[in-house]
């Protein structure tokens, strides 16, 4: 029951996390993979070992340039482009309002949110013949849980993607891609490690209702790919504009 054949799918983030157990399970459905990542080790690694036809491109999805050229790439070795997953990000700087860092602000920014318009954009000239799939990885920080204490730039970058979906689905129906929304809830990867190096600090996050992010109520990168495999392939023909929470209904809390 192969839902990928004969598709070129790139995938932003592809280096850890739902970005590489989507590439698995993309792999595993038969589709061609352009894994882009700004760890070039990473996804490099990744490719040998996934038996599909592919490539591994060192980008920044920050940069328009970089990500110009990457979509170029793609294209010109497969040829065109069905199906683009969105999907790298950073948590970034955590701190009160008060003490954040501009800089920092803009650079958290500049992945999660400018990173999507960059990725879509550059792959547009390549799927706007035949048309495709676009999905976009924001979080339940986007709309639904605003209790990760400092987390604002975060949760702004997140709530920028949501809406940035919303409107592309309906500017690019013209084309007949669709676009679409996952809004993942705590999943066990490597994107906190970076953010709370240190362990009790991650402790004391807590969730009002008294949880604690901890590797107990997180999901599995696989149970997120699942669902990007889903809006990827034909199965989900009719489904387009939506966001689609990936939290085992932690925020019906
Ligand atoms: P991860 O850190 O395991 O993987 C993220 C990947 O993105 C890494 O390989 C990293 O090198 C890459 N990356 C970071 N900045 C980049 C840049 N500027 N250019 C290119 N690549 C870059 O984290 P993950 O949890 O798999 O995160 C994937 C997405 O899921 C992110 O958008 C994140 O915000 C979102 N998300 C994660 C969770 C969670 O709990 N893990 C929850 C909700 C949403």
């Amino acid at each position: 029951n192969v839902m990928l054949a004969n598709k070129v799918a790139v995938i932003t983030g592809a280096g850890s996390g739902i970005g590489r157990s989507t590439a698995y399970l993309f792999a595993e459905n038969r589709s061609k993979v352009v894994l882009i990542d700004n760890n070039k080790e990473e996804v490099d690694t990744l490719q040998s070992e996934l038996e599909t036809e592919g490539m591994a491109i060192e980008a920044d999805v920050s940069s328009s340039i970089q990500m110009h050229s990457a979509l170029k790439e793609a294209a010109r070795t497969f040829g065109k482009v069905d199906i683009v997953f969105a999907n790298a990000g950073i948590n970034g700087a955590v701190a009160p309002i008060e003490d954040f860092d501009p800089d920092e602000w803009d650079k958290t920014l500049s992945v999660n949110m400018k990173g999507t318009f960059l990725t879509v954009k550059h792959a547009i000239p390549y799927m706007k013949q035949g048309g495709g799939s676009i999905i976009i990885t924001s979080s339940v920080n986007g709309n639904r849980v605003f209790s990760n204490f400092g987390m604002t730039a975060y949760s702004a970058s997140k709530a920028g993607q949501m809406a940035f979906g919303k409107m592309a689905a309906l500017e690019l129906s013209n084309y007949n891609i669709r676009v679409n929304v996952i809004c993942p809830g705590a999943i066990d990867t490597n994107i906190g490690d970076r953010t709370y190096p240190d362990e009790e600090q991650l402790k004391n996050i807590r969730i009002p209702t008294g949880k604690k992010v901890s590797p107990n109520n997180t999901g599995t990168p696989e149970q997120v790919a699942e669902t990007v495999l889903f809006l990827a392939s034909d199965a989900s023909s009719h489904v387009s504009g939506t966001e689609m929470y990936i939290d085992g209904s932690q925020t019906l809390l």
